[in-house]
């Protein structure tokens, strides 16, 4: 005897009752139970037409006709033409009971929650009916039974108590009777003893299914569900969360009851108590091993076995000087709120008398405020208790597993992850039997939450992170591109899974929740709507993604001055824009002082040299303990471009406008040759080496004349570069003259910067760079007199975005 139960999905429609019946007709045994749920939908659609008819809204009467189309189409897809009318009668007869009971609900104006499971019976009632017809006509040796004369409950309502004694022996009676193989009863509605509608609870048919299979010593209870058993974490919301093939009674009951909604939490009683194991399997994809649940079944070794979350909570206190030593305050607490039914899911326990603090559902905290401050009347009037407070928005998340006791450090990391996260904690409680840890956070912090510590605890460390990028030009563009060719390689070799979440150039913005396609992000930002750099922050909070990265590839300073934001919200910032790092040295240190308050990583490698590792190596430098002594560098690849090509067969006019021309300058060359661009990098590296510098304080020595850098446009620098070739001619004679080559140079020691163009002559290490190359010689305590040097290209789209790229690694690997 076996008794399969299958859920509210796996019998929505024709199509899935026709998967529903293969999988009973291959179903090797003597005889079985089929138990199953309303068509999917079915009992909300039935609740909402009760609560509209109680309110005298006319609404009930759409709803209940799409309760008759999902009964009556289905009917007529299953059964054959020749017998539908018989199938058909008996349907619309039950359809119009139940339009008299929803029509005496709206005249009356009222629902009782006895006529309110009256009412709801009526979706197990016709599905089993349905489903049994459909068997039998099959070639199925199928009969079926009204729930209500086995299942027998107390009078209560919406969530009865079983009476166990008249229930098993009619579960025995009848089945012993039975002239059919096979028998199909709805889940989840009952009746009392005096013949009343009842039901076991939303959910409730897992319950029924397991009643059943108990009364009659069922050799297993198969649960077919929509997903392919019990998960590590909910699937809806983890995408990487695993069927766990393995669970004991006492951990599927933990994760049930603290919100995996795959399994009525009752469930599991009657089941465990005669030692029958409960597998857990998919309707859909009958072939999956699913989740097979009996005793002591945890594989070896595995502490945490799923994480959940139980939504719309509320936090409950009570606080006040006159707690403290009166005995027989927390007794009474506790006793009003069960008087008035309201169940306690959660207890923390503060260190000091004066405050209990307690988790209770969302939609019992107003009436619990008012009960609490009913019965400490007294003591609120003297002061001696505040008012009962209510917080609410709130959710329970849990890790769960039966070896967590006998390990230390879970709730450190659990934590820790929840922190990094930027999750507040607003309460924490272990279960006594150590099965369990659970935390109350934000609700709007749950999918994060468990998507964080799915990874910490179940994904062998593959990570996800969140990409958003504003800026897609020729860095941006490149980037991207690196991102695709690299994405299967960084997964696999260091298990980091990145994810491009959401684009903005200066004119639209387009974000994807599940990653946007590398292949296809032109057209995506096409057809995205108007950028705007404030919505696009909120965007990137609102999805409040773990491991969420910005990353800027503009040069824009309003860019800039939004990193603040970013990483005040724990998210990361990468970027290539120069313009926060040479601010103000206040702007600087306060985003760096953010960075480490919020857990998230400011990184700005490409600002100096491009794709090379120059401040990172500072970095590790200084973290080892060397302390920078002098710095050189040549950090212009635009400069050095030009004084590469300039000599005395050409013109310092000519050479500037094929760097120009070729990229190698900014679209105003002035910007590189009046060497701003390399008094903001010097100021960079020396900040890096720990000094407070401003750029005013870096001493630049122009080489361009006066009025070349006084000109206001491309046309008049270029003609005033004509008019000075002379003196341009002459730097280079002199230079030639002492076997030199002129570079220019920045320069930094004894907290003075500097940065001008330098006669440098032979056998020094400038003398050979090529290109548009840079260098950096670091001169440290460490290396005194030979300097460590990194060299290589230092300019670039495509080194810049490798750069940029590599500090995303970086954040990866954090
Ligand atoms: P049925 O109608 O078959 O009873 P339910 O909707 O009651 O199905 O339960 C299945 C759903 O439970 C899944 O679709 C999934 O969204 C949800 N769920 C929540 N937590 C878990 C978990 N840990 N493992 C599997 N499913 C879960
Ligand atoms: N149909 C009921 C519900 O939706 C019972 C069940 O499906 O388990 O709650
Ligand atoms: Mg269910």
């Amino acid at each position: 005897m076996k008794v399969l139960k299958f859920g509210g999905t796996s019998v929505a429609n024709a199509s899935n009752i026709n998967l529903v019946k293969n999988i009973v007709a291959n179903t090797t045994t003597d005889s079985l139970v089929v138990v199953v749920s309303a068509l999917g939908g079915v009992t909300d659609l039935l609740l909402n037409a009760a609560y509209l008819a109680s309110r005298q809204s006319e609404g009930y009467k759409s709803v209940l006709k799409e309760i008759e189309d999902r009964h009556l189409d289905t009917v007529k897809d299953l059964i054959n033409i020749n017998a539908q009318s018989k199938v058909l009668s008996k349907v619309k007869s039950e359809l119009n009971t139940l339009e008299t009971l929803l029509e005496g609900a709206y005249l009356i104006g009222e629902i009782t929650p006895k006529l309110s499971d009256k009412i709801v019976s009526y979706g197990e009632l016709l599905s089993a009916y349905i489903i049994g017809e459909y068997f039998a006509q099959e070639g199925l040796d199928s009969g079926h039974v009204d729930s209500r004369k086995l299942i027998i409950t107390d009078d209560s309502n919406e969530k009865a108590t079983v009476n166990f004694k008249l229930t098993n022996a009619n579960c025995k009676n009848h089945f012993a009777a039975s002239t059919h193989k096979i028998v199909v009863m709805g889940g989840f509605i009952a009746s009392s003893e005096k013949g009343n509608s009842t039901t076991l609870g939303r959910g409730g048919s897992d319950y029924t299914a397991a009643i059943v299979a108990a009364a009659l010593d069922a050799e297993v209870l198969e649960i077919y569900t929509d997903v392919s058993g019990m998960y590590t974490a909910n699937p809806k919301l983890v995408k990487q969360a695993k069927a766990i093939p393995h669970i004991s009674y006492e951990e599927a009951m933990e994760l049930s009851h603290f919100g995996a909604k795959v399994l009525y939490p009752p469930t599991i009683q009657p089941v465990l108590s005669k030692g029958i194991s409960i597998h857990i399997k998919n309707t859909f994809r009958p072939e999956n091993t699913g989740t097979l649940i009996t005793k002591n079944k945890n594989e070896k070794g595995k502490t945490v076995r799923g994480i959940t979350h139980v939504g719309k909570m509320a936090l409950l206190s009570l606080e006040g000087p006159g707690m403290v030593g009166i005995p027989g305050i927390s007794k009474r607490f506790f006793e009003v709120l069960s008087q008035h039914g309201i169940s306690v899911v959660f207890i923390t326990q503060a260190s000091s008398e004066h405050s209990i603090c307690v988790g209770i559902s969302e939609a019992d905290i107003e009436h619990a405020v008012e009960i609490v401050n009913a019965a400490f009347e007294v003591e609120i009037e003297r002061n001696k208790i505040k008012p009962a407070i209510a917080e609410t928005g709130l959710a329970i998340i849990a890790l769960v597993g039966d070896n967590m006791k006998k390990h230390q450090g879970l709730s450190g990391k659990m934590f820790s992850t929840l922190g990094r996260n930027n999750v507040n904690i607003r309460a924490i409680a272990q279960g006594a039997s150590e099965r369990n840890i659970s935390a109350v956070i934000n609700e709007g912090d749950v999918k994060k939450a468990l998507n964080a510590l799915h990874e910490e605890f179940f994904e062998e460390n593959v990570k996800q992170l969140n990409l958003f990028v504003m800026g897609v030009g020729n860095v941006g563009s490149k980037f991207l591109e690196q991102v695709r060719q690299q994405h299967a390689y960084l997964k696999e070799k260091l298990r980091l899974n990145i994810r491009v979440i959401g684009i903005s150039n200066s004119r639209t913005m387009a974000f994807d929740e599940g990653g946007i396609s590398l292949d296809e992000w032109e057209s995506r930002l096409a057809q995205g709507e108007k950028a705007d750099k404030a919505r696009f922050f909120g965007t990137v909070q609102k999805l409040n993604y773990r491991n969420s990265i910005f990353v800027d590839n503009t040069a824009s300073d309003e860019v800039a001055s939004t990193y603040h934001s970013y990483l005040g919200n724990s998210i990361s910032v990468v970027t290539c824009n120069k313009i926060a790092c040479s601010s103000e040295f206040d702007n600087y240190q306060q985003l760096k002082d953010l960075a480490r308050t919020y857990n998230a990583p400011f990184l700005f490698e490409t600002n100096v040299g491009a794709g090379l590792p120059i401040i990172d190596t500072l970095k590790n430098l200084i973290a080892s303990g060397d302390k920078v002594l002098k710095i050189q560098a040549v950090l212009s690849g635009s400069l050095n471009f030009v004084f590469n090509n300039f000599n005395d067969k050409t013109t310092f006019h000519d050479i500037v406008k094929r760097a120009q021309e070729e990229g190698y300058t900014e679209p105003d060359p002035k910007i590189d040759l009046s060497g701003i661009d390399v008094m903001r990098k010097i100021l960079i590296l020396a900040r890096e080496s720990g000094n407070r510098l401003e750029i005013g304080d870096i001493k630049n020595i122009p080489f361009l004349p006066e009025e070349s850098l006084n000109t206001d446009n491309n046309e008049d620098f270029f003609a005033s570069l004509i008019k000075y070739e002379d003196r341009f001619q002459e730097m280079y004679a002199k230079a030639a003259e002492a076997d030199s080559k002129l570079k220019y140079v920045a320069q930094y020691e004894n907290g003075e910067a500097s940065v001008g163009l330098q006669q440098i002559p032979k056998g020094h290490d400038f003398y050979n760079l090529e290109g548009s190359d840079n260098i950096v010689l670091f001169y440290t305590q460490r290396y005194p007199d030979q300097p460590m040097i990194i060299k290589g290209a230092g300019a670039g789209a495509e080194v810049t975005a490798s750069g940029i790229f590599a500090d995303i690694i970086r954040i990866g690997n954090f």
